[in-house]
């Protein structure tokens, strides 16, 4: 079974979005396991430091290499062929292609997050890949995990109801947006669902969704 772990001083931040809805599903249909690795257990000391002021001075705190380097140990001793993926403002952009590209890999994936000013640069020698949600900075990795996870796990045959809704949705090929859908009532405060799509005229339908595409895609994409 597909692993995902999660390497993090705040598990429970994982905790809603893992015991909910499709990720709650795709665990329960044995088709994921998703776990958090507590990176205070392996803290030094009897405080279970896990942090400390970086060399050459700076504001704030670094995560210390040898609490990170034991958890990455540890996760990679539950999946040994595990690609293990630090969280980074400096990582590969994330997009749908590369989700899909994960979806369709059968290797675990460790996730380590960083806190505060980020992690002490050694542990690089440990990391295969370094991935970005976007230009911008959080206050740590989980959010970020937590949105590679849910794009790749949603893409996992057996995770959506109907393959195809996964097949021909945004950014499926790389850049178009889906087209607008509705569903009940066919008018709603004077809001009428679009003709064509009640005509029930399949050829119609499919030309309308393709323009509408087309259209979506060339007014919101830069
Ligand atoms: N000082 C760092 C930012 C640290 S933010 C810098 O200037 O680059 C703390 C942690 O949050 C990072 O170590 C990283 O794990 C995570 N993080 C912040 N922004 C992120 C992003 N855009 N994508 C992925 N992870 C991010």
């Amino acid at each position: 079974m597909r692993k995902f772990q999660v390497i993090t001083l705040f598990p429970e931040m994982t905790t809603g979005v893992f015991n909910n809805s499709m990720m709650w599903k795709a665990q329960k249909d044995g088709i994921v396991e998703l776990t958090t690795v507590n990176l205070r257990e392996f803290g030094l000391g009897s405080r279970r430091q896990v942090d400390d002021t970086p060399y050459g001075g700076g504001d704030g705190m670094l995560l210390m290499v040898e609490p990170l380097w034991k958890a990455v140990e540890f996760a990679k001793s539950q999946d040994e062929t595990a690609k293990v993926v630090l969280m980074s403002p400096r990582g590969q952009r994330w997009r749908q292609t590369k989700a899909q590209e994960e979806a369709d890999d059968d290797r675990g994936v460790i996730f380590i997050c960083g806190r505060y000013e980020g992690v002490d640069e050694r542990i690089l020698e440990l990391v295969d890949e370094q991935w970005s949600i976007g230009d911008f900075v959080l206050t740590g990795g989980e959010l970020a995990a937590m949105m590679m996870i849910d794009s790749i796990v949603r893409l996992i045959p057996g995770v959506l109801g109907g393959e195809k809704s996964a097949e021909i949705e945004s950014f499926s090929d790389g850049e178009t947006l889906e087209f607008p859908q509705y569903t009940r009532p066919e008018e709603f405060k004077g809001l009428r669902v679009p003709d064509v799509l009640l005509s029930g005229h399949h050829g119609n339908i499919a030309r309308w969704r393709a323009e509408q595409s087309q259209m979506l895609t060339k007014k919101n994409t830069p």
